[in-house]
């Protein structure tokens, strides 16, 4: 039994509504979606998303490390082997994290297909549901308060608010949002780097001292910046979370070695699959981080993903797994859906997903 194909497929999906952070403005999904096929024709699905922004990552690079380099580096090979695939689609080229991604999920969802299982049974659990954030765009106060009170009443109770675009107007937008759905819900911020070091500590404080209970502030400064982050930490009670700071082993090391932050966003995107997510969270553990695991924009292949390693593995604080629920319409058939605040999990092998729609395919070895 070997691994017959590698297959690329360009996929672009558009969103029902705008996403707008600190860094980025989009109306579409632009992933690269990739099938592990074996010799008895099953097939498993990852997918490389494009975030010129945050990871460099494009379709284009994407698809030439999967056929380049990755696709002929598996074909033929025994996908059994899942530690061995993994670890050498790891070593086989610098960066190109979402492209190890692509390959990581689909060899992953094809073992779990191979055995007849879940992704999450062959991951260590066995829970099918897992709880989500909603993402509001940024935007202004009033639209904000508009949103999240929309938000909420569709069955959402943690909101993560992008803010970090204008940090004078940011306490604001708090405010708005929070008497707009009441003491219940639970509020997290993303500045998405777009904070000075002192900007954060003067919004976080007056989020303090205004009693507006904010959950956690993710990537408060600019990603290189550890000292700065680590200043901010010191300076205020509410949890850092460490985003874009954090790609890998060694980043979370860094910021470990620093005491940067309090928690870590953990994405497949980033560190390059499943098998180095793992890692992270381990690592995370064992020195006392919190961890919410989160996507980028995301089809419903790489959510699934991150929805199953949350159902095995756990994280302190509720994932951040909404990315698929901005599509307007799925561009794949079966896979997870969402129930309000929640990801449901098919319970079919692997992650579920028969196959790409509405997207143009290619061989890659
Ligand atoms: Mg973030």
């Amino acid at each position: 039994m070997t691994i017959a194909a590698v297959r690329t497929h360009r996929l672009t999906a558009p969103l029902h509504t705008p996403f707008v952070t600190a860094l980025r403005r989009t109306t579409t999904v632009d992933t690269l979606v990739v099938e592990v096929v074996d010799t008895d024709g099953r097939t498993g699905f990852g997918e490389a998303p494009q975030v010129w922004q945050v990871t460099g990552a494009s379709i284009d690079g994407s698809e030439a490390c999967v056929r380049q380099l990755l696709g002929p580096l598996l074909t033929g090979r025994d996908p059994d082997q899942l530690v061995a695939r993994c670890t050498e689609v790891q070593r086989a080229v610098v960066g190109n994290e979402a492209a190890k991604m692509a390959v990581d999920v689909a060899l992953h969802d094809l073992a779990a297909r191979r055995l007849g299982v879940p992704l999450v049974r062959m991951l260590g659990g066995t829970a099918l549901v897992v709880p989500t954030d909603v993402t509001l765009a940024a935007g202004e106060a009033a639209d904000l308060a508009e949103t999240a009170g929309k938000r909420h009443a569709e069955g959402f109770d943690v909101l993560k608010l992008k803010v970090g675009t204008d940090a004078a107007g940011d306490l604001d937008r708090v405010r708005a949002v929070r008497a707009a759905v009441g003491p219940d819900v639970r509020i997290r911020l993303d500045a998405n780097q777009g904070w000075t070091p002192r900007e954060a500590v003067r919004v976080i404080c007056g989020i303090e001292d205004a009693g507006l209970d904010v959950e956690l502030v993710e990537q408060p400064v600019v990603r290189w910046d550890l000292d700065g982050l680590a200043w901010v930490s010191d300076r205020v009670d509410v949890p850092i979370l460490a985003d874009e700071s954090v790609f890998g082993v060694r980043d979370l090391v860094e910021v470990i070695r620093r005491r940067a932050a309090d928690l870590v966003n953990v994405k497949l995107a980033k560190c390059g699959g499943l098998h180095p997510a793992r890692t992270l969270l381990e690592l995370a553990t064992a020195h006392g981080l919190g961890t919410v695991v989160g996507s980028m924009m995301e089809s419903e292949v790489g959510i699934g993903a991150a929805a199953s390693l949350v159902a095995a593995y756990g994280t302190t604080a509720v994932p951040d797994l909404d990315a698929a629920w901005w599509l307007a319409r799925s561009p794949v058939r079966g896979g997870l859906r969402y129930e309000g605040a929640s990801v449901v999990l098919p319970d079919a092998p692997g992650l579920g997903i028969t196959s790409v729609t509405e997207a143009k395919v290619q061989d890659a070895g």
